[in-house]
């Protein structure tokens, strides 16, 4: 039986390796998707035939309630909403870690002639270490991007001692744990300074900078599941826990080159601190003129276009304008316009954020061209649409030294023969910056709801 479980875990690795392999391309991404989930499926099911399990009751009762849990918030939760679900998820993961460690332990305790070994006790305070800042901060993560705590940056007295203070006490009680395996107050000890480190350490990360800080909570939900694994010496956890930490750490370092900061600078609050007032805060709307169009006249504009590229921001995602996206790319390429969409890595507020709501709307993915494959072809673009998009494509990017979004690679739209931005207002994006973009000769604004807006410029096209 033993052998069986092993061979089944084995299977479920390499379904896992290759379900993330395949999550690599929108093309491949449900069939990846597909795979993981069989590779969990199977890695739960043989779990259960483990010696160790001797009731089944309470493991039912929490399949039945956490796969109703987790249907329901699959259903409800809108696109906008999934950095504060996978938040929440994370939390759980880390929360799960460090109580299956703490139950390991206590077995350990209570079961005669069985001696703590160097590596279990070691693992075991990692757990509870990297498991409760997990909970503890993806909770903060999430009432943060939900609003129910706020999405300032808060900083407190002493805040950078007291967290290495606080650091050092739970390496000095998780050495003397070690040392004494039985000081199962010590290990309570951990547990509550590392609940508390959570909250401190996420607390100054602005509202704004959180899908990064989720991303890096992920990682360590990841690695405390991987401790865990060694807790427990089963293999398929720590095979599951590695691959969550490794691929979370890369998609955060993925995140900080797309928008040019470092990981320090987004963990300790870096564009708030940087004058702005914190991201999206301050308005810095210049009281420039701009020049904007109606739908018939940006009807009008694409009519004479050959070449158009669709840019999708942050703002289709909030209008969920997608469909209508859409639809406006189908009539203009009925009308024999070539309509391409140009999509950067850090648009939105997800990676791959954009990718996911045009896929949902049917968008075939040959159209959808990457940054490095688009950006050198917007001089020959007659008409470069943005829609929701702000920061990026501001232009400060290139050569406003003092421009927090300095060096973050932007696409090129204000090359294209004309510009035309979507948006309800001159209002700033996620930088908290104005977009000198909106000023230039070649833009034309187009002012509204991305859905309503957009729906309107699709009636109007249809009747030109
Ligand atoms: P931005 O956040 O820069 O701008 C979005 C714009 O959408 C706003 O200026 C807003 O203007 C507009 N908008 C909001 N609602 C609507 C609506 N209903 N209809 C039309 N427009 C609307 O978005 P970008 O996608 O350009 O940039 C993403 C930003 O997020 C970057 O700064 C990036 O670094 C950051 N980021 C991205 C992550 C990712 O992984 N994708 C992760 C973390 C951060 P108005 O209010 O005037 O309508």
């Amino acid at each position: 039986m033993q052998v069986l479980i092993y061979l089944v875990y084995l299977f479920a690795s390499v379904l896992f390796i290759f379900g993330i392999k395949r999550l690599g391309s929108p093309k491949t991404a449900r069939q990846g998707n597909m795979l993981s989930s069989l590779g969990m499926f199977l890695a739960v099911v043989v779990t259960l035939f483990d010696q160790r399990v001797l009731t089944f009751e309470y493991i039912i009762i929490g399949v039945l309630i956490g796969s109703a849990l987790g249907a329901i918030m699959a259903l409800k939760v809108p696109m906008t909403g999934m950095p504060q679900m996978v938040g929440l998820l994370n939390g759980f993961g880390g929360g799960a870690s460090a109580l299956v460690a703490f139950a390991e332990y206590s077995h350990i305790m209570i079961t005669p002639d069985i001696h703590v070994d160097l590596s279990t006790s070691i693992t075991i305070v990692l757990s509870i270490l990297i498991g409760s800042v997990t909970f503890t901060g993806s909770l903060i993560a999430f009432g943060k991007l939900q609003e129910i705590v706020t999405g300032k940056v808060v900083k407190y007295p002493l805040q950078h001692p007291l967290n290495v203070v606080l650091f050092l006490a739970v390496l000095v009680t998780g050495v003397l744990v070690v040392l004494d395996p039985t000081q199962i107050n010590l290990l309570l000890i951990i547990a509550i300074i590392s609940l508390v480190l959570g909250v401190l350490l996420v607390l100054p990360i602005g509202g704004a900078d959180m899908p990064v800080a989720i991303s890096l909570l992920n990682s360590y939900s990841g690695i405390a599941a991987s401790m865990t694994g060694f807790v427990l010496q089963n293999n398929m956890l720590i095979i599951a826990g590695a691959l969550v930490g490794a691929s979370g750490i890369i998609l955060t370092l993925i995140m900080c080159r797309g928008m040019n900061r470092s990981l320090m600078n987004v963990v300790l609050g870096g564009w708030a601190s940087a004058g702005s007032g914190g991201p999206a805060a301050s308005s810095g709307v210049q009281n420039k003129p701009v020049k904007s169009v109606d739908a018939e006249e940006a009807a009008m504009l694409f009519e004479s276009a050959q070449n158009v590229v669709i840019v999708p921001g942050y703002g289709m995602a909030v209008a969920q304008a997608q469909h209508a996206v859409r639809d406006l790319a189908n009539v203009l390429e009925k009308i024999g316009i070539n309509v391409r969409f140009a999509i950067h890595p850090v648009a939105g507020r997800m990676p791959g954020h954009m990718n996911v709501l045009l896929a949902e709307a049917q968008v075939s993915y040959d159209k959808l061209y990457a940054l490095e494959d688009i950006n050198d072809d917007f001089n020959n673009v007659d008409v470069a649409f943005i829609v929701g998009a702000n920061d990026v494509v501001n232009p400060a990017a290139r050569h406003d030294q003092n421009s927090p979004i300095y060096g973050m690679p932007i696409l090129n739209v204000d090359y294209a023969k004309t510009v035309i931005v979507n948006k309800r207002s001159l209002n700033v994006g996620y930088a908290g910056i104005d977009n000198e973009l909106f000023y230039g000769d070649n833009t034309l604004m187009y002012f509204g709801d991305a859905k309503d807006a957009i729906t309107k410029l699709v009636h109007e096209v249809k009747n030109l």
